[in-house]
């Protein structure tokens, strides 16, 4: 189970305001060239010239709302405060987010509005804030951190992101991040480059992985709520084309086997995935189990599973009970 945890501040509450605004200007210092994400593709970011991801210097959202969706811990009975956010620097031909991440849906918002979204979510009682695909824009985040915490946002930050990640721009979010929800989507690179466009996806996800392990352990929570460390996303593709035997090695042996893990039966091909034939269905039934198994294997212990074919999330606290029979 999730261990509980006597948590009373979250990491931004924590942080002096000296260390945030240095914090801040390294962020602000890997936007020009940039390179605030493995991908590194230098372009003058501050001069609000786009890049790969199409992001400029002003952050975009499409959204924010209180999501009841997302893992228990994560969406309480309250709602995790989600700000969805335009552009993403993985290019996912599959992307069930793909008008926000590829086609840009959504609209400027200046640092003061940021932190006026965070604030309100807070006021509406959302339990975290949930930052979904902020890597390129990281260093607005946390500038908009700063001006929210002067107004007394004291609710715990989720870091929702690919798992494509560069541990330098990860090291700055150390001591103001308290939960990281990261996606590890692929345990090879060949799937990784021809369905996401990233070639080194595999060796990125599993240093990041370890930062963010480093900085915030395993999941814990108070009263059924997380305030603090690693939950890790996995999406089962059709056939095995994740290498999920590989991601679940992977993290039962270098980070924890008690790691939670959210194993994710609703792949569907969405965007461009009906031009692949090999990843224009849904998983099999089969497919899904195996993997389910292969976790099991691998020693993994805490997580969750979805039901196949549904968009439903069933936990299951006795992992290895409910897998004895799969
Ligand atoms: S965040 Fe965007 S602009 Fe910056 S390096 Fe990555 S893809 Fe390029």
């Amino acid at each position: 189970m999730i261990k509980s945890n006597k948590y009373k501040m979250t990491k931004l509450q924590g942080i002096g305001k000296k260390e945030l605004e240095e914090k801040i200007r390294q962020a602000y210092g890997l936007l020009s060239p940039c390179r605030l994400c493995p991908r590194a593709c230098g372009t003058d970011r501050l001069k609000n010239k786009k890049g790969y991801c199409k992001a400029g210097l002003l952050p975009e959202i499409a959204s924010y709302h209180a999501h009841h969706g997302e893992e228990p811990p994560i969406s309480g009975f309250k709602g995790s405060g989600t700000i969805f956010f335009s552009h993403c620097s993985l290019r996912c031909v599959f992307c069930q987010n793909y008008s926000l991440s590829q086609l840009g849906e959504g609209a400027e918002v200046t640092i003061q509005e940021l932190a006026e979204i965070m604030l309100k979510l807070q006021g509406m009682g959302c339990h975290n804030i949930n930052f979904v695909t902020p890597t390129h824009y990281t260093a607005q985040i946390l500038a908009a951190l700063a001006a929210a915490k002067d107004k007394g946002l004291g609710i715990p930050l989720v870091y929702n992101c690919g798992g494509y990640e560069s541990v330098e721009t990860l090291k700055i979010l150390d001591g103001v991040i308290d939960i990281y929800m990261p996606d590890f989507k692929y345990g090879d690179n060949a799937p990784a480059k021809k369905y996401s466009g990233a070639e080194d996806y595999a060796e990125r996800a599993k240093e990041a992985h370890r930062e963010m392990y480093k900085q915030v352990g395993g999941l814990k929570a108070e009263g059924g709520i997380a305030v603090s460390g690693l939950l890790i996303r996995h999406l089962v593709l059709p056939n095995r084309l994740a290498s999920s035997e590989k991601v679940f090695e992977f993290i039962a042996k270098e980070l924890s086997p008690d790691m939670a893990v959210n194993i994710m039966a609703q792949y569907y091909p969405a965007h461009l995935a009906n031009k692949y034939d090999e990843i224009n269905r849904l998983p099999a039934v089969n497919e899904y189990t195996e993997a389910l198994r292969a976790a099991k294997s691998a020693g993994l212990n805490q997580g969750w599973r979805q039901t196949t074919g549904t968009l439903a999330r069933e936990k299951i606290p006795e992992w290895k009970d409910s897998l004895k029979d799969s």
